[in-house]
């Protein structure tokens, strides 16, 4: 055990169940320990690492802008921060852009824009509706948002304004709409409460509903945009447009940087109504710009696409060898693999042993968030540890 297991102990929080690694370094889709063992990630600091660890265009904006310019507050204009504005409005649906520091903080700003739509369109409805299983964040108003007991209860009261109904269920979103819905907020795919993935018209009948009742759409694709689901965006996949998106996780390529996207209807803020001191700084936005058109210029997402369909079928292997595999699902690349058992924590300890970084996800589940430049090469190289870890399991 290195000294920093107990370092930790002592001087850290208990929040984290953290893997009994000491990363210290970290190259494409490969990081290395304090012993100097290698092993593939396919965490990506959680759906945060797009481009890989250290990537070239991630490594040379940050030192450029951290020579040149790295805060300002937002009371002046700044190059990089517009920049990164215009290349997402001209890329999406959206009209303006917001940016904050994660994307907790992203969905915070899009429910005060839908509150301040509420205000001025909807009679002062004010109520936003998300879903059991769902994941928001941790902020208070976010945990109200994120539909799940456990992240709620040590927290209780809960913040007012927030129903949370079935997931996948248009019709429990029907019945929980009240004159002072202003919003529905949705993942496109539950990530965090499950890797699930709702039925083929769900989005765009939330969409007829919302239209209906004029009422705004907020799509949640801070782990599902910038590529991650084969796509630049989720929402396109399903084939509608939401009033306001939440970015984050992968469009910084590892800085912190979140974004709210919003359609002409939905731009409302004035000024002073919303703000923030780090937010869209010139350091982080020249990265995130940086980030951003990589994406676009060189097709990751169609990597993510190619490879993932790649991961899918591997893991489709796996679960014909293995009755003991439940379920395996995902799109793009953003998989889980479920088991009948709670063996997810001797599966994910069983990779590490061998080389590979996979997230625990529930106690019978693992997920799989990779680096969306990765090759099938490293595919095969992952599914190869995993289906040895799961040969284990099952003798
Ligand atoms: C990770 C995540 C969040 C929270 O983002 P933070 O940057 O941790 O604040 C919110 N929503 C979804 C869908 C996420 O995956």
């Amino acid at each position: 055990m290195s000294k920093w297991t107990e370092i930790e102990k002592k001087y850290y929080m208990p929040t984290f169940q953290r893997m009994p690694v000491v990363l210290v370094r970290g190259q494409g889709a490969r990081v290395w320990d304090d012993n100097g063992r290698e092993y593939l990630d396919f965490i990506g600091g959680l759906a945060v690492n797009s481009l890989g660890h250290c990537h070239p265009v991630v490594a040379k904006a940050l030192a450029e802008q951290g020579k040149t310019l790295t805060q300002t507050s937002n009371h002046f204009y700044t190059v990089p921060q517009l920049q990164l504005a215009e290349l997402l409005v001209n890329n999406s649906c959206f009209d303006k852009a917001f940016f904050c520091n994660s994307g907790t903080e992203a969905n915070e700003g899009a429910v005060k824009l839908a509150r301040r739509y509420g205000k001025l369109h909807l009679d002062g409805a004010f109520v936003v509706i998300t879903t059991f299983d769902s994941f928001h964040g941790r902020t208070l108003a976010m945990v109200a948002a994120t539909g799940q007991k456990r992240f709620q209860e040590p927290y209780t009261p809960m913040p007012s304004g927030f129903v949370n109904v079935e997931a996948n269920s248009i019709e429990s979103i029907k019945k929980a709409t009240t004159k002072q819905t202003c919003a529905v907020m949705l993942e496109p795919i539950q990530a965090e409460g499950g890797v699930n993935i709702p039925s083929e018209d769900y989005l765009k009948k939330v969409r007829e509903w919302c239209d209906k009742k004029g009422i705004l759409l907020i799509l949640d694709e801070i782990q599902t945009g910038m590529g991650r689901l084969g796509a630049l965006f989720g929402y396109q996949l399903y084939g509608i447009e939401p009033d306001i998106i939440t970015l984050a996780k992968g469009m910084g390529g590892g800085v912190p940087i979140g974004a709210f996207l919003a359609r002409k209807k939905a731009d409302v803020f004035k000024v002073g109504e919303h703000g923030s001191t780090f937010g869209g700084n010139p350091l982080v936005c020249a990265v995130a710009y940086a980030v951003t058109k990589h994406i676009i210029e060189n097709d990751v997402a169609g990597n993510a696409r190619r490879v993932g369909e790649h991961l899918g079928s591997r893991l489709a292997k796996l679960k014909a060898k293995h009755v003991f595999i439940v379920d395996v699902r995902g799109r793009g690349l953003l998989w889980a693999v479920e088991f009948k058992k709670d063996m997810a924590e001797p599966v994910m300890l069983g990779c590490i042993e061998k080389g590979l970084l996979v997230n625990k996800l529930k106690p019978n589940a693992i997920r799989l968030i990779p680096p969306l430049i990765i090759t099938k090469k490293d595919v095969d190289e992952a599914t190869g540890i995993l289906g040895d870890v799961l040969a284990r399991q099952a003798g």
